[in-house]
């Protein structure tokens, strides 16, 4: 018989965090989502089968674990709210192949936790992110370089819109260009406030990254790529040739042989430039200044949303 507590179901949920005390940390992103449409097609948007491993981050009540965990051979989670325990033991009561563990999970060594998923055919990560900390950990997970395959993530809106944009979009910027880099992105469904407890003040969407099998484009180097599409969106009102050169540690002579010998007109703005066309831009860069490849110290992906 199952007595297992409905996580998504409001009048549950809400005894179920009154008898543990628990009050919500706007701090923590804690809006815990409550709609059965939406938690269907997070799970089915996962693609997950019975052959294969979930990393789940910020686990919450165990609103999509409990629906999750049933579908895939080992399930995962980090919540970094250790107050959730006796709650996720209520919800989770049953389910043997789900091991959460309680650490912020920017400090979690993802190289080092996926052996948990030796003998998974496949991964896939499931995260309904706070915000404050969708991009940060969107690169911890890309940058860690696990072999993920699908990624399904809910992020505001906002941000749905800057990894989904075209070239020349006011939307476009370097967070597109960085996980466009890493994955395909795709949109499974827009998620208005109802849908959580509390509502947030914002409109979410929920969004399917796959991990590509090698980077969208071949690049002698990367931290190069990730370099300059900084300096070109630093300034975006700037042309391209006066971005670079204010932005990076490169004489204007020098930018302007690399943007000539990669073919793009000095006075286009970095907002108009396609991947392709940033990746040889970087490889022109990296043959004019080999020693610094104008990338600078502490080029991560993540430092140039
Ligand atoms: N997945 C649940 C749901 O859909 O109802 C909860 C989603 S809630 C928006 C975000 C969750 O992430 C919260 O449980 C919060 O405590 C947790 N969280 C916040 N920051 C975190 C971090 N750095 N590492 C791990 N979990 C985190």
């Amino acid at each position: 018989m199952e007595t297992r507590v409905n996580a998504a179901k409001p009048s549950e949920l809400k005894a179920l965090l009154c008898a543990h005390g628990f009050s919500f940390k706007k701090s923590l992103g804690q809006n815990f989502l409550i709609d059965e449409r939406v938690l269907a097609r997070i799970v089915e948007a996962s693609e997950a089968g019975p052959d294969d491993g979930a990393l789940e981050i910020g686990p919450g009540a165990g609103v999509v674990t409990q629906r999750l965990a049933p579908r895939v051979k080992r399930l995962v989670a980090v919540e970094k709210d250790e107050r959730l325990r006796p709650v996720l033991a209520q919800t989770l009561a049953g389910l043997d192949n789900v091991d959460i563990r309680f650490a912020d999970v920017l400090e979690v060594d993802l190289a080092g936790l996926w052996s948990a998923f030796s003998g998974c055919a496949r991964v896939t990560v499931v995260a309904n992110l706070p915000y404050y900390v969708t991009t940060p950990i969107l690169f911890h997970v890309l940058e860690s370089r696990v072999r993920f395959d699908t990624m399904v993530i809910m992020v505001q809106r906002e941000v749905a819109d800057r990894l989904a944009a075209a070239p020349g979009s006011k939307t476009y910027g370097a967070l597109t260009l960085a996980v466009r880099y890493w994955a395909e992105v795709e949109t499974v469904c827009r998620v208005g406030p109802g849908a959580f407890l509390p509502p947030p003040e914002v409109e979410s969407t929920v969004v399917r990254l796959r991990r590509r099998a090698t980077p969208a484009v071949d690049v002698v180097d990367e931290r190069t790529l990730f370099g300059v599409i900084r300096a070109a969106f630093a300034t975006r009102r700037k042309t391209l040739l006066n971005a670079l050169t204010t932005q990076l540690p490169l004489e204007r002579a020098a930018c302007l042989t690399a943007l000539t010998e990669a073919g793009i007109a000095p006075q286009r703005r970095g907002e108009t430039l396609s991947l392709e066309e940033f990746a040889r831009l970087a490889d022109a860069i990296a043959r004019t200044s080999p020693a610094d490849g104008g990338g600078g110290s502490g080029n991560h992906a993540r430092g140039i949303y």
